[in-house]
């Protein structure tokens, strides 16, 4: 046995000793994850609670994603499960949901490429009445989609191919085309951090410029979008005007969103 808040402490001054950039937090979610309380509110930890513990605070010192340690992880208040292979939600990305879902408000047909771990189709399939296919191609990722898919009951048909297919699902047309491409540039994948490079490369590099994948699926899956249905792809940063360039090339009228720490996030065509 040892007490909560001492271990808390100890756990807490490892990770900051090691760089992480919010120890408190992340001490408090290890505590809660493997002891179903908080530092606060428990006295002690037992022997197998400690295991799981440090054995999670070694695996974090070794730079993994708390995510991947977890093995779950919450999007758009829906639990997701995490782990090699596939990216892990991210926050900003909850806004490519709530505009295919404004865009659903009436029901329809929904597709989203790269679907990874299927954090974006589920959330839209249960936040919406439209009926929803994900597009994914690696194994790995595709694995967390199709248990995803269970674990929220969500109805949403999982299509194992490749985004730059313009021929998947035959001429079946959309409502509503999402996607999260890979977008990072080479000079940002040399300078990514440590838990990145824990992630797939494959979700995370989109060539020299970044801007690879919108090339090559943005005109492939245009005309699969309905008239006066939009497609949403999620940027980076700097990338709203050079993927707007590529979408009104396609045919769309653009506009791009900004996330709350008012970056491009999101590039919207209307057809
Ligand atoms: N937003 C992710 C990151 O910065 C990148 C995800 C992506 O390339 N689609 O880590």
């Amino acid at each position: 046995m040892v007490s909560a808040s001492g271990k808390y402490r100890e756990i807490r001054k490892a990770l900051a000793d090691a760089g992480a950039f919010d120890a408190a937090f992340e001490a408090r979610e290890i505590i809660r994850e493997y002891t179903g309380s908080t530092p606060e509110l428990l006295d002690e930890l037992d022997e197998e609670q400690i295991r799981a513990v440090d054995n999670a605070v070694d695996r974090r010192l070794g730079g993994e994603p708390l995510q991947y340690i977890f093995g779950k992880w919450e999007f758009y208040g829906y639990p997701f499960y995490v782990g090699k292979g596939v990216l892990i939600p991210r926050p900003e990305t909850e806004l490519l949901v709530d505009i295919a879902v404004k865009q659903l408000s009436e029901g329809g047909r929904a597709i989203d490429l790269f679907s990874g771990s299927g954090c974006v189709p589920v959330s839209i399939a249960l936040k919406t009445s439209a009926q929803c296919y994900a597009v994914e191609l690696y194994d790995e990722a595709f694995g967390y989609l199709e248990r995803n898919i269970v674990l929220n009951s969500a109805e949403v048909t999982a299509v194992k191919g490749n985004a730059f297919d313009g021929s998947l699902l035959g001429d079946m047309t959309f409502d509503v085309i999402t996607a999260n491409p890979p977008y990072l540039t080479s000079s940002e994948m040399r300078g990514i951090m440590k838990e990145l490079t824990f992630e797939p490369g494959t979700a995370l590099f989109g060539g020299e410029d970044g801007l690879d994948a919108y090339r090559r699926f943005i005109p492939v899956w245009a005309d699969r979008v309905k008239v006066g249905g939009i497609m949403a792809a999620e940027t980076g940063e700097t990338q709203g005007a050079a993927v707007s360039a590529i979408m009104s090339a396609a045919g769309f009228s653009v506009s791009v969103i900004k996330d709350h720490s008012g970056m491009d996030r999101v590039v919207v065509g209307k057809k």
